[in-house]
């Protein structure tokens, strides 16, 4: 029998991730179905749970329901416990189990498929969302320097401290505290470019040979067109993290391991 899976988001029209799992499913011989399942905004602990009772064996959570899915999770692994936030389901009976891929599925891409090393690098997060929470702790774990940059400069602070420790260099800060800093990584965990908004960085941000990085993928967002113009050597979306992250989830759910490199050069339209 297929077992089904979903991804639940809202707004969820535009989401890859049903092509990405059909692509792993052929790859790997795994016989599921994944679909995108939109819920109403007050409505996402409803929607996990008649997911469940129709049988499906996981899904996926998008924003803005990552906090929501930590808190209706009744088992976590320590990712996910760590991160506050959650992107993973499995249900198995009553337990739900909660798990967060969105960290790994970032330094996989950025590690093994745009080759640059983060070990010791100076790399500024800006968001304090469901995504900079996931990606946190994996960026600690691969030597980042961290600091996290939010609008609302209390979030970041708060998301900084509870990571920090003594293997662990990160704080927290508001935009007007980075004013004359450089950094070798810049990484966009808002959600500006869904409103197409800018984001007030100093035109010197970057370090020579920088990356910016935007999770968003699908066009150019204002932040990769103001990194193009201010001396970014690399400006990359947000799809292969997708990709990574979804075969990490693919690997909790089915234990198959897909070829992302493939999936990736499919979606990028280069095979
Ligand atoms: P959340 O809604 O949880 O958080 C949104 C964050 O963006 C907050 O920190 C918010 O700041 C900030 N923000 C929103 N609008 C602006 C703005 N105009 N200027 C500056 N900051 C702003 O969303 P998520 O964290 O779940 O997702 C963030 C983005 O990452 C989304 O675009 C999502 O699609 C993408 N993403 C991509 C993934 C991938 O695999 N490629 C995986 C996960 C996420 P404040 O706290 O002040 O409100």
């Amino acid at each position: 029998m297929t077992d089904k899976y979903a991804v639940i988001g809202n707004p969820i029209a535009h989401s890859k991730s049903p092509l990405i799992h059909k692509m792993f499913a052929e790859q790997t011989g795994q016989d599921i179905s994944y679909e995108a399942v939109l819920a109403p905004l007050d409505g996402f602990a409803t929607t996990v749970k008649r997911l469940r009772d129709e049988g499906y064996k996981g899904c996926n959570v998008t924003v803005p329901f990552k906090f929501e899915a930590f808190q209706l999770a009744t088992q976590l692994t320590p990712l996910a416990e760590k991160a506050q936030a959650v992107n993973t389901l499995k249900f198995d009976g009553d337990t739900i189990l909660g798990n967060n891929t969105d960290g790994t599925g970032l330094a996989q891409d950025i590690l093994y498929n745009l080759k640059i090393a983060l070990n010791n690098k100076r790399v500024l997060l800006m968001g304090a969302g469901g995504a900079a929470y996931g990606v946190t702790l994996p960026l600690g774990h691969v030597g980042a320097k961290l600091t996290i940059v939010n609008r609302t400069a209390d979030k970041a602070r708060a998301l900084a401290s509870s990571h920090i420790s003594d293997k662990f260099m990160v704080s927290g800060c508001s935009f007007d505290e980075i004013a004359g800093q450089q950094f070798d990584v810049v990484i966009n965990a808002t959600s500006a470019g869904l409103t197409y908004s800018e984001i007030p960085l100093p035109p010197t941000i970057f370090a020579p040979g920088a990356l910016a990085y935007d999770m968003m993928y699908g066009r150019e967002t204002p932040f990769m067109k103001f990194a193009h113009e201010h001396g970014a050597a690399i400006v990359s979306d947000g799809l292969g993290m997708l990709v990574e992250q979804a075969a990490e989830s693919f690997w909790w759910w089915r234990s198959a391991r897909p070829d992302t490199r493939l999936v990736l050069e499919a979606l990028r339209g280069k095979k």
